[in-house]
């Protein structure tokens, strides 16, 4: 069965439902995966010394220690608790290891991830510390991979993630996102697709199996991140796209397929997805499971 990671800490309670970082989606998402019959494994949280790969080890320090100055913790849109600094560290630790076991098994899932605007300085937009970057410096660090590419489907652009590898040759960074949604500022990924507003679903496949093609084609990689942001729906409400349920599952699928054809292990993580109804929210997310599960 497809490798499926989940750690308690994914919940940090201290945030309520009516904050517009809904954190009870992780619990949610890991109810509906464990009843689907998956065992899920929990990471350790991420070490320093890795965080300290991706981002500045004064950033690091002040997350960890909840010292961080309001200026960079309203930048991230937490107020950072240990709770905060323990949830992000876990989340870390699973793409990290959901990456180890995609390389066992040809696919994994984080069941949480995605923190695509957390660039060297610091953090942004609800993401601490860029897990993708972190597990991906620490895989190539150890030479266990060559080259990566970043598949970044979420709604938002990934804008931290193309920072962080602006000038790393071994890793693709590919972003398909709204253009007219935060950031404002979008520095450039290897490869940039900026949607239009309300573009729905024939239209949004059409340019995800692009990217998908173009990416595997140009990257050629030994392991592919998948941001799978379930924000793209049409009742998201920081989305702007209209996408349906069975686009975003169509979407999982292409992405996964296009892997496989390739022989390229991926990593799924979750991204974002913003509406009252978690529920709704969670069970989006279990597309990406569901997608992944057809080519283990
Ligand atoms: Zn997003």
């Amino acid at each position: 069965m497809l490798p499926v990671i989940h750690h308690p800490d994914y919940d940090a309670s201290s945030v309520s439902d009516e904050h517009r970082f809904p954190m009870r989606k992780y619990s949610l998402v890991a109810d509906l995966v464990r009843a689907k019959g998956y065992t899920l494994e929990a990471p350790v949280h991420a070490a320093q010394a890795a965080l300290e790969r991706a981002h500045a080890a004064d950033y690091v320090h002040g997350v960890l220690t909840s010292s961080l100055d309001r200026k960079a913790a309203r930048r991230v849109g937490f107020d950072m608790t240990p709770a905060i600094a323990a949830r992000t560290r876990a989340s870390v630790g699973g793409t990290e290891l959901a990456a180890r076991r995609a390389l066992e098994t040809g696919a994994a899932v984080n069941l949480a991830g995605g923190s695509h605007h957390a660039d060297y300085e610091g953090g942004a937009g609800f993401c601490v510390f860029n897990d993708v970057a972190v597990a991906a410096l620490s895989l190539l660090e150890e030479g266990r991979v060559a080259k990566i590419a970043v598949i970044d489907l979420d709604v938002h652009h990934g804008d931290g993630t193309a920072l962080i590898f602006a000038d790393d040759s071994r890793v693709f960074t590919a972003s398909l996102h709204c253009e007219d949604n935060w950031p404002r500022t979008k520095p450039p990924s290897d490869l940039d697709v900026g949607l239009a507003r309300d573009t729905a679903d024939t239209a949004y496949l059409r340019a995800a199996e692009d990217l998908v093609t173009q990416t595997l084609s140009t990257a050629e990689p030994d392991l592919v991140f998948y941001n799978a942001g379930v924000d793209p729906h049409a009742e998201d409400r920081l989305g702007l796209l209209a996408l349906s349920d069975d686009g975003l599952l169509a979407r999982d699928r292409l992405v996964a397929q296009g892997c496989a054809r390739q022989n390229v292990p991926i990593v799924g993580v979750l991204g974002g997805g913003y509406s009252k109804d978690a529920s709704a929210v969670a069970h989006r997310h279990t597309f990406l499971v569901d997608a992944l599960q057809e080519i283990v």
